[in-house]
């Protein structure tokens, strides 16, 4: 397997669970990953059951894909490391046509049994620390919520490696088929040369640059996305909130110890041609730290602790994630977008069932 972000350690697990040995290639080994990959940059909002299409192949895997974040951490929970997976989502509208989609929703959704619920404006008005004033309801998602991407990916990569797993810290610079023997080969930077008879190719963005030579254009575009987090007023704490909120896109995860994610832009734009330094644009992170001009007083007092950029990998032309068997035994697990964090069991679970079904 190449690329160990969280789609790439994701998968390794779970192809460890059923008993596959793995070799795992990233350069960063069982480190950190850089801080513009997307896993690190993550907030981990985990949205499912408040997706607003009820069908198709993006509906199957984010509701899967919820279903296995939760049994994933029950079984690393009987491991003693249970995932930091905070249930709740509360996504507010900010006009009137955010709030028909919402009661629509509710409607549809509460008649399949899905435990969503609509809070009213009197409702938001009485949770601490207040909400945009501007808010004219809220939808309730108890079942989604937010997961820190980079602890779960840790937790996930040191229960693979307590399990077996190889992990080579090494930049794939190519790979190949080995004619005629059912078997792929991959050219690492130092010289080295691995084979196996199936290859993943989970690399995020560079997945692309290792595929083109095999005639596979799957072009990926960079979306810078900026994040801050912030140490709010004393005595303020949003945990006691019924789950991350969701206002006009813009993500508030409440964080131990009085603390606040906010996130994440989307600069398209800026991001191309993006080569890791290039600075996201001050005016969006600005639009940000201000919840697009409604931030209540106790976020404007708030301390900015940190500041961090992503980049996420989007689709050029397909849609978002690429999960698809190239060639026989290459498997492509990239371009997840907005929704790397949400998705990784799932596609790990395509993965798995692919090598199960056989090239
Ligand atoms: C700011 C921001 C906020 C986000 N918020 C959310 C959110 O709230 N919810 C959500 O679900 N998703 C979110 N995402 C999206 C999510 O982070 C990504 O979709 C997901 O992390 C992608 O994971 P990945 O494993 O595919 O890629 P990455 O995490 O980018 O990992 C790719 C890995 O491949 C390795 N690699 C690259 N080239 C090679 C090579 N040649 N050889 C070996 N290894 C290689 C890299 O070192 C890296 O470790 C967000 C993204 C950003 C940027």
């Amino acid at each position: 397997m190449v690329g160990a972000g969280l789609v790439g350690v994701a998968t390794a697990w779970l192809l460890l669970n059923r008993g596959h040995g793995v070799c795992l290639i990233d350069p960063v080994g069982a480190g950190e990953q850089p801080a513009d990959a997307g896993s690190s940059a993550a907030l981990g909002l985990l949205m499912a059951q408040v997706y607003r299409r009820s069908s198709g192949r993006g509906w199957r895997l984010r509701q899967r894909s919820l279903e296995l974040w939760q049994d994933w951490s029950h079984q690393l929970a009987e491991r003693g490391s249970p995932l930091p997976l905070r249930p709740g989502l509360l996504q507010l509208a900010s006009d009137p046509q955010e709030l028909e989609l919402q009661q629509r929703l509710v409607q549809e959704r509460s008649a399949k049994g899905f435990p969503l619920r609509l809070l009213s404006p009197e409702e938001l008005a009485l949770l601490r620390p207040q909400l945009p004033h501007a808010a004219l309801g809220g939808l309730l998602s108890p079942l989604d919520g937010q997961l820190d991407p980079i602890v779960s990916r840790q937790l996930l990569l040191q229960d693979a490696l307590s399990r077996g797993l190889e992990l080579v810290s090494d930049r794939a610079e190519a790979i190949a088929a080995r004619q005629g023997a059912d078997r792929w080969q991959v050219q690492l930077a130092s010289g080295k040369r691995l084979e196996a008879p199936w290859l993943l190719v989970c690399a995020g963005l560079a997945s692309a640059a290792l595929l083109e030579p095999l005639g596979h254009q799957r072009p990926l575009a960079p979306v810078l996305g900026q994040a801050l987090e912030l140490q709010l007023p004393a005595g303020c704490d949003a945990q006691p909130w019924p789950g991350s909120v969701v206002w006009q896109g813009i993500n508030l995860v409440p964080r131990p110890g009085g603390r606040l994610w906010l996130g994440a832009t989307l600069e398209p734009e800026l991001a191309q041609g993006f080569e890791g330094g290039a600075p996201g644009d001050p005016a969006a992170l600005e639009a940000l730290a201000q919840l697009n001009g409604h931030a209540p007083d106790w976020l404007r007092a708030a301390k900015p602790l940190r500041h961090w950029q992503g980049l996420r990998a989007r689709p050029v032309g397909r849609p978002a994630p690429l999960l698809e068997q190239l060639e026989p035994g290459l498997l492509l697990l990239s371009g997840h977008y907005r929704n790397g964090v949400l998705l990784a069991p799932a596609s790990a679970e395509w993965a798995a069932d692919q090598i199960a079904a056989g090239p």
